[in-house]
């Protein structure tokens, strides 16, 4: 079971973490006792040496102060008092023969060497050596030093104390880096784990949401780190799902209602003519019906098509050089007779010229429908104004205001949603896309659109476009 989870486990991002933590903690730590190690055992080499040269420098004295014999009689003396096994003294001369030395049974296997005595002679204070005796666990320290005129002091001394550090600090260097190393790995483990338990979070919910529960959220905590960037971003991401895939249900939905009307009455007129109709006037009766029905029903398709397509980007746009002020004039001048047949009075507030970038036909397109709009939902002796002209920011605003029905608060902010149509306006024709058109077309000109309302009173519709005619004005 435990060997099957391994090599997953192997894989996981906590688990390099804590490699990388441990190995870089082991890393610096034996860097660090190393620099240690080597300090020591230089200061302790050191500090060796210099006892070595005090002593040399102590019998240099004794030899100008008392003469030689007293030097073979202290070096006898100092050997014994600090233990035979410890240091020896011998005294050479000029060609390295050795005519004094303290007690050397313990010291038998060291010799003189040659190299050092020319080295002296040729100008050298002292020369040192290391010598290791096979058998022996410490290391002697030697010092070859003048004294006096032709006379040589070998000095000898066991490295016991050196070695004992070394081996204690051995001793409490491998458990102690051992323990550290454990740690490391312990304490990255649940760093790596802290750490992660976000993106676990970010996991779990994933998984829940694979299996339906769209409306689970990751749990954000106030630390303001990635994980809560990351959390907050996934949550923003599954708003932004949630919102589409209930837009979809509901367009769906709607789509499914809206067809069925018309498919029910194209069946109802068929059944009808088939069961009552008997002459030919009739079955070009339910030709007609059947068309006009199927006219709505395409339009309806097409208009749909149409609102996918501009909400899909702008790269969808053919953009033009237009005067928008003209194509105002031309839907003003489509509408008259609608609006005249109606007993509505068209107000067309238009300057000479007013160059635009933009997409002709479907700028023509949003015109028509607001125009269609605030007529079809005035009354008699009511007013329609359009009027086109420039903001401060130099933006062209193009405004279809009427004193019609108007909109109640609570239908406001639904207006340009696919399919909605306020109680109030269900005895006028229309589907209700014609709104979102109008938006999605102005947003994929990178403009704005806005609506101020109030029932009975009236609407106006305001529609900003970014200028981006080649000249700018
Ligand atoms: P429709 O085909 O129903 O006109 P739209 O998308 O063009 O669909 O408009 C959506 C709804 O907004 C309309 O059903 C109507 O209730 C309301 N509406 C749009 N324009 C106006 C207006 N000028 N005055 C009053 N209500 C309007």
């Amino acid at each position: 079971m435990y060997l099957r989870k391994l090599p997953s486990f192997r894989h996981t991002l906590a688990f390099r973490l804590t490699l990388w933590y441990a190995g870089i903690f082991t890393i610096s730590s034996c860097v660090a006792f190393l620099l240690f190690y080597m300090l020591i055992t230089s200061v302790i080499g050191q500090r060796t040496d210099q006892e070595l040269v005090d002593q040399v420098g102590q019998f240099s004295t004794l030899l100008a102060v008392r003469g030689i014999e007293t030097v073979k009689r202290v070096a006898v003396l100092e050997a014994q008092a600090a233990g035979v096994k410890k240091i020896f003294f011998r005294l050479l001369s000029r060609d390295g023969q050795a005519f004094s030395s303290s007690n050397m049974s313990y010291w038998k296997d060291i010799g003189i060497r040659r190299v050092a005595i020319e080295r002296l002679l040729s100008g050298s204070s002292h020369v040192f050596e290391t010598i290791v005796i096979p058998e022996r666990k410490h290391k002697v320290r030697i010092l070859y030093s003048i004294i006096g005129p032709g006379i040589i002091l070998q000095l000898g001394q066991s490295m016991e104390n050196y070695s004992r550090f070394i081996e204690a600090f051995k001793r409490i260097f491998i458990p102690t880096m051992a323990f550290l190393i454990v740690l490391a790995a312990v304490v990255g483990w649940f760093m790596a784990r802290r750490a992660l338990s976000g993106v676990e979070a970010v996991t779990r919910t994933a998984r829940n949401i694979s299996g339906g529960a769209l409306e689970k959220r990751v749990p954000v905590k106030t630390r303001g780190d990635e994980i809560d960037r990351l959390a907050i971003t996934f949550n923003q991401m599954l708003d932004r799902i949630q919102t589409l895939v209930t837009g979809i249900k509901e367009m769906g939905d709607n789509i499914a209602h809206d067809l069925r009307s018309p498919i029910t009455r194209i069946r109802g007129i068929a059944e009808v003519t088939l069961t009552t109709g008997k002459s030919v006037g009739e079955y070009e009766n339910m030709a007609a019906s059947t068309i006009e029905e199927c006219d709505r029903l395409l339009d309806m398709i097409n208009t749909m098509l149409m609102i996918s397509e501009t909400e899909a980007g702008v790269d969808k746009l053919v953009r033009e050089e237009m005067d928008i002020a003209e194509l105002v004039r031309n839907v003003c001048e489509l509408f008259e007779p609608t609006a005249e047949d109606k007993g509505v009075t068209m107000n067309c507030d238009v300057p000479e010229k007013c160059p635009l970038i933009g997409d002709i036909r479907m700028i023509q397109r949003m015109l028509a429908n607001l125009l269609d709009n605030a007529i079809k939902y005035t009354p008699a002796a009511g007013t329609v104004s359009v009027s086109v002209c420039k903001n401060e920011g130099q933006k062209v605003v193009v405004s279809v205001k009427d004193t019609g029905i108007g909109i109640s608060p609570s239908d406001l902010p639904h207006i340009f949603e696919r399919f909605f149509r306020c109680d109030q306006s269900r005895s006028q024709t229309g589907i209700g896309l014609g709104l979102s058109l109008a938006r999605a077309i102005v947003q994929a000109h990178g403009g704005d659109i806005a609506v101020t309302s109030s029932p009975n009173e009236g609407s106006t519709f305001t529609v900003t476009l970014p200028n981006s005619s080649p000249s700018g004005s």
